[in-house]
């Protein structure tokens, strides 16, 4: 098979009831837009009649093609796949829920004719969210451009379309808690936006509970900056230079008055304020330290049980060893 224009890449954890509207509105606008196109679903271990309603989807359309992971993998690792396996000379990464609009594509892609490399989608107005996640979100994007060097757009999710030399750029990170949207603001070349509006999940629920988002965003910030490192080290000197003043008051009472000092409630609040920051900075240096070692295991990030509607040497699992940087 010869490589498509598109591919659209498609994470899916538990989407069973979306998974029929979503393939109608992916190929009735990939079909208006003139260009040929792949679908490369990733099954990211549902435990829902997704494999079964993609298998069928793969039999009955030669344009579908679907990665089922061994297990749930997450979202980050579920769309690094679709990338790895995608043919396309653009290929777009979009959510399985219908938040992000199929309809967008057309406009990345002329974007794409234009020279851009990667044309991602900011998110103008979020309707479908909850008031808490759009808080959340709000707050987490500003942060994260406040604390790191690389120019990572704010409101903007994972829903883009990047060039092939993009994708190629992409398969030369090993990271193992990746996240995507960080890296791809990292490799540079041409890169633009363009809004929309964010709509409600077309079915279901959210497959991102606050545990979920926590960790992600936890990914981000540690990826992506040692601000928090740096913190630890600020904290530090404030209390080392608290407890010298300290010091001179402590001894001054000592020698030179009558005082007598009862002192359990200071005593108190010292050792657990003291207690606290040393918990604090300890968390934090465990957060990248977790990280490392993460890293050095030098796992695979994912391991593939079937392949549907790929060529034979391509299927099984990604090589644990780092990738050789192919061409570029
Ligand atoms: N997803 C996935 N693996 C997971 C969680 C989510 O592949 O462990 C997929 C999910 O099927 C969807 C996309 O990631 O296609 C975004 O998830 P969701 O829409 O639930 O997140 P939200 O929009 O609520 O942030
Ligand atoms: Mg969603």
């Amino acid at each position: 098979m010869e490589r498509p224009c598109l591919s659209v890449v498609v994470p899916i954890f538990n989407e069973e009831q979306v998974i029929a509207a979503l393939y109608r509105r992916l190929t009735s606008t990939s079909e208006g837009l003139g260009a040929t196109y792949e679908l490369v679903f990733v099954n990211d271990g549902s435990t829902d009649r997704s494999m079964v309603l993609l298998t069928e989807l793969a039999a009955a359309d030669r344009r579908v093609r679907v990665l089922n992971f061994s297990r749930n993998f997450g979202h980050q690792v579920a769309i690094t796949a679709g990338m790895d396996h995608a043919r396309g000379e653009a290929v777009v990464v979009i959510d399985a829920d219908l938040q992000d609009p199929p309809e967008l594509i057309g406009l990345m892609l002329e974007k794409w004719r234009e020279g851009y490399d990667v044309v991602y989608a900011v998110r103008e107005r979020r309707e479908g969210d909850t008031l808490f996640k759009r808080a959340t979100a709000a707050f987490f994007y500003r942060l994260l451009k406040r604390i790191t060097h690389v120019e990572i757009p704010v409101d903007t999710g994972d829903f883009r379309l990047m060039s092939r030399r993009a994708i190629e750029a992409m398969k030369l990170f090993n990271e193992r808690n990746r996240f995507v949207r960080g890296l791809v603001s990292w490799i540079g070349f041409r890169q633009t936006g363009i809004t929309f509006s964010r709509s409600e999940r077309f079915a279901g629920e959210t497959k991102y509970p606050l545990r979920k988002m926590i960790r992600f965003a936890l990914d981000g910030i540690v990826s992506f900056s040692f601000i928090p490192l740096q913190l630890a080290t600020f904290f530090g000197f404030i209390a080392s230079a608290m407890s010298f003043l300290g010091i001179l008051w402590v001894v001054y009472l000592r020698l030179f008055t009558q005082e007598t000092i009862t002192g359990w409630a200071s005593m108190m609040v010292i050792m657990l304020f003291l207690g606290g920051v040393q918990l604090l900075t300890l968390g934090i240096v465990g957060e990248y330290i977790g990280r490392i070692s993460d890293e050095v295991k030098r796992r695979p990030l994912y391991l593939i049980q079937d392949a549907l509607g790929f060529d034979s040497r391509e299927d099984g699992a990604r090589p644990p060893a780092p990738r050789k940087s192919s061409h570029m």
